[in-house]
C-alpha cells in the first residue's frame, strides 16, 4: 500500500522486532508513507503499552529513522490512544506528532478484544454490547482529540455479531465522525482474527461511502512481517468500493493522496 499509518513497536510489551526492521519491511513492501503509532502511555492497563518515560526514546527513534531512510520512505510519528475518559493524558494528546489514532479497546474496563476475557460476551446482551461500543466511538469522535478512528468495528473481533442491523447500530457514530471530520482507517489486522475480514465490514464501508468520509490504511503490525501482509485482500475491497484517495498526516495536517 502507498500508506500504512498503524504500526506498533516492542515498547508496548506485546509486539516484537526492532524499529528499523519495520522500516526495512515497509520499504520492501513499497510503502511511501509509513507511520509508527504505538500504544500511548496511560495510567491504565499499563503492561500492554509504553510508559511515559519511553515517550522521549520512541519519538527520538522515529525521528532518527525518518532521517536515515528519507530517500526511500517517509516515516511518520503517531500514537494509538485508548479513548478512555479521565485517563487520556495531556502529554500524549498534546504531543508534537503527525497524527493520533483514537481506539476503543475497553468497555467499562472490560478488555473485549483480549481472548482472556472472551467469556464476558456470553454474560451480556450482544446488541447492548455493540451499542455501547458504538456509543464510545461516537463520544470519541465528539471529543475532538484525534485524527483517525482506529479499527472502527473492533467489537466484531471474535465474531459475536449483533442481532440488530450493524448499519443501524453504527449510524450515529458515523454521522458524528463526519461532523468531526475524522478519517477512518481500513485496518488489515482483522484478517488474522476469528472474524477474518477488514475493519470496517462492508456494511460500515457503505456508510463511509455514503457520507463521503476520508479513509487511510493501517496494518496494525505487531511484528515486521505483518506489515501489509493482507494488502491483496484490502486491494480487492478498494476496487469493489471504488475508493481512489487516502489520507496522510504531517504535523496533524491532512493531505489526500490519489492511489
Ligand atoms: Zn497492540
Ligand atoms: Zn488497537
Amino acid at each position: 500500500m502507498i500508506i500504512d499509518l498503524h504500526n506498533h513497536t516492542k515498547l508496548c510489551n506485546h509486539a516484537s522486532g526492532e524499529m528499523d526492521e519495520y522500516v526495512k519491511e515497509a520499504i520492501e513492501k513499497e510503502i511511501k508513507y509509513f507511520g509508527f503509532s504505538d500504544h500511548a502511555p496511560m495510567e491504565f492497563d499499563k503492561e500492554y503499552r509504553m510508559s511515559f518515560n519511553d515517550m522521549r526514546f520512541y519519538e527520538g527513534e522515529v525521528k532518527r529513522l525518518k532521517d536515515i531512510y528519507k530517500k526511500d520512505i517517509e516515516i511518520l510519528l503517531g500514537y494509538e490512544v485508548d479513548y478512555l475518559p479521565n485517563y487520556m493524558d495531556e502529554r500524549v494528546i498534546n504531543a508534537k506528532v503527525d497524527y493520533l489514532i483514537g481506539s476503543v479497546h475497553f468497555l467499562d474496563g472490560w478488555g473485549f478484544d483480549n481472548p482472556e476475557f472472551i467469556g464476558e460476551y456470553k454474560n451480556r446482551d450482544i446488541d447492548k454490547i455493540w451499542e455501547e461500543y458504538f456509543d464510545a466511538i461516537k463520544s470519541m469522535a465528539k471529543s475532538g482529540k484525534f485524527d483517525i478512528v482506529g479499527h472502527i468495528d473492533l467489537i466484531k473481533v471474535f465474531k459475536y455479531l449483533p442481532k440488530k442491523e450493524i448499519k443501524v447500530i453504527a449510524s450515529e457514530a458515523i454521522k458524528e465522525i463526519k461532523r468531526a471530520n475524522l478519517v477512518v482507517e481500513l485496518n488489515m489486522a482483522g484478517y488474522k482474527k476469528p472474524i477474518n475480514e477488514l475493519y470496517p465490514s462492508k456494511d460500515i464501508l457503505e456508510l463511509i461511502k455514503e457520507h463521503d468520509i476520508d479513509i487511510t490504511f493501517g496494518s496494525d503490525a505487531h511484528k515486521p512481517s505483518e506489515i501489509c501482509k493482507y494488502e491483496d485482500n484490502l486491494k480487492d475491497i478498494l476496487k469493489e468500493f471504488d475508493f481512489t484517495k487516502c489520507a496522510v498526516f504531517k504535523d496533524r495536517d491532512r493531505e489526500l493522496i490519489n492511489f
